[in-house]
């Protein structure tokens, strides 16, 4: 296939790219660098099928040649960006999935849209299956990346009934590994770096509010699955690992596996943080045959041990 990644330097996109690298694609990559780094793609130019195009999807996206699929997942994903970045955000999830439907549609290639837990809010129904509407403040501080993410799966849909585009949609929850910027001001590369330095562990609120973490291999998986299967245009998945853990037993685990002296402390909790979050998998267990493999002790120790190299004098 030749396949379009948006958001290609980003965490999860440099590893999509890999990953589709592997499977003997022609991959193009697109990222402006807003949250994404050079350094997660530099070792994938010597592969001569990959292209990388420096580029804000907020704009017409013209590629030659033909298309069999599109991945968007170009978005500044941790709420420290969006906030720092509220319109262009929006946008990206607007002009920037409207850019690229469009170009779906022109090429005839199938369409996959990253959106996220979010679009579920501050959750009333717990775990988070597909089939909840959500409960999102609209005029929040995080509204510019949950609405923005509702507005771009409607459009999905709407390219998908109006056009008859083949379209998927996974809702992605909290991912973590290795290529997580250090300070992108998610809770395990704030955690692991304060860890590493010695400093506090920066606990926001009393820490009895839940994440459900997966790691990055599992989430990949699990995204290749989306697109590549038969029979599920049109289709949201959930993708995440359903084991749930609260923010301070995240911030213990942290302690022990780095074995670090660090003590914790409690800082005020952010605008309209959500209590809970957990993924109801069954959809992606049954029609897609996944579900995540990596415990988070596993997955902190493999994450841990990347930083540790990046931290390096
Ligand atoms: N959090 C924390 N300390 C930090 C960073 C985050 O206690 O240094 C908490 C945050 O309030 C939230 C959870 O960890 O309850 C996950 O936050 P993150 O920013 O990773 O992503 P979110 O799940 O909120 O999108």
């Amino acid at each position: 296939m030749r396949v379009l990644i948006t958001g290609a330097a980003g965490f999860i996109g440099s590893h999509l790219c890999e990953r589709f690298l592997k499977e003997g694609h022609e991959v193009i990559g697109l990222d402006n660098f807003l949250t994404g780094k050079p350094d997660n793609i530099a070792h994938l130019f010597e592969n001569p099928r990959f292209t990388f195009i420096k580029y804000d999807v907020t704009n017409f996206i013209y590629i030659k040649g033909n298309l069999d699929l599109i991945l968007h997942f170009a978005c500044p994903a941790s709420p420290v960006d969006y906030m720092n970045h509220p319109i262009h955000t929006m946008k990206v999830d607007s002009i920037g999935t409207l850019n690229t439907l469009g170009l779906a549609k022109e090429k005839g290639a199938r369409y996959v849209f990253a959106s996220t837990s979010e679009v579920y809010g501050n959750p009333t129904v717990h775990p988070q299956p597909e089939t909840y509407w959500g409960n999102v403040n609209p005029i929040g501080p995080r509204s510019v990346y949950d609405e923005a993410k509702r507005f771009s799966e409607a459009l999905t849909m709407a390219y998908h009934r109006e056009h008859h585009l083949d379209v998927r949609i996974v809702r992605i929850f909290n991912t973590y590994g290795p290529r997580m910027r250090i300070n992108d001001g998610r809770v395990i590369p704030n955690f692991i770096y304060q860890a590493l330095k010695g400093e506090d562990l920066t606990v926001y609120g009393d820490g009895t509010q839940t994440r459900s973490f997966c790691y990055i291999d599992d989430l990949i998986e699990g995204v290749y699955r989306v697109a590549t299967a038969e029979g599920i245009e049109g289709e949201v998945f959930n993708l995440g690992n359903p084991e749930e853990f609260t923010i301070l037993e995240l911030a213990r685990k942290v302690i022990r596996i780095t074995g670090s002296g660090s003590g914790i402390r409690f800082l005020k909790r952010p605008v309209d943080d959500p209590d809970r979050r957990k993924p109801d998998i069954t959809k992606a267990k049954e029609k897609l045959g996944w579900e995540p493999k990596v415990s988070l002790e596993e997955g902190l120790r493999r994450t841990v041990e990347w930083f540790r190299e990046v931290l390096k004098p």
